[in-house]
């Protein structure tokens, strides 16, 4: 199996990305801010509970994640890999990330961060705001509260994949087309 984390602060590119690699790798993308924004559209429960930290820009807690996450890959025993985007997002769902990939006689071999300004990451979420409708996109002080959350609970990952030896920083500004070939490149690297 190729299990990826594609990592980054919000706007780093990681759907756009994702939706690349998976063609090229035959992955599945399991994205979990998309699967909390399908409950939210579905009004399921899980949705319901998700919305009110989303809209705040807040993170859904850990046993809630975790617990989602693990149930969309037992929906999949047949995947050639994963890609996880946005997911692991604190240390505590890196290592239940780890536990239960153990479990399946797998682990994750990569995590290819995409590295971008954080004035570069504003405008664009903001764009993105115009188009998709996302409500935590169109509000310059949640987005800031994403971006604050990033680096004070999550970007301590790249310390915890890097004493794996599996963090791998990309540059995540220029072309669309460019940043895929640095993750293609970062990714036929290790395998
Ligand atoms: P994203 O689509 O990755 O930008 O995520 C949108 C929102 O969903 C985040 O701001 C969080 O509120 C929530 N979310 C997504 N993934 C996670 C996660 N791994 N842990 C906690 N909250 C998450």
């Amino acid at each position: 199996m190729l299990n990826l984390v594609l990592f980054g602060p919000p706007g780093a590119g990681k759907g756009t990305q994702s939706a690349r690699l998976i063609k090229a790798y035959k992955l599945i993308h399991l994205s979990t801010g998309d699967i909390f924004r399908l409950n939210i559209k579905g009004g399921t429960d899980l949705g319901l509970m998700a919305k009110s930290y989303m809209d705040k820009g807040s993170l859904v807690p850990d046993e809630i994640t975790i617990a989602m996450l693990e149930s969309e890959v037992n929906k999949n025993p047949n995947a050639k890999g994963y890609i996880f985007d946005g997911f692991p997002r604190t240390h505590q769902q890196a290592s239940a990330l780890d536990d239960f990939l153990i479990s399946k006689g797998t682990s994750i071999n990569a995590m290819l961060a995409l590295e971008v300004e954080e004035e570069e990451l504003i405008s664009r979420l903001l764009k993105r705001g115009e188009s998709s409708g996302r409500p935590d996109d169109q509000n310059t002080s949640v987005i800031k509260n994403r971006i604050k959350i990033y680096e004070k609970e999550t970007s301590i990952l790249k310390d915890y994949y890097a004493a794996q030896n599996k963090f791998f920083g990309v540059e995540g500004q220029g072309s669309i087309e460019k940043i895929t070939k640095s993750l293609i490149h970062a990714i036929d690297s290790i395998t």
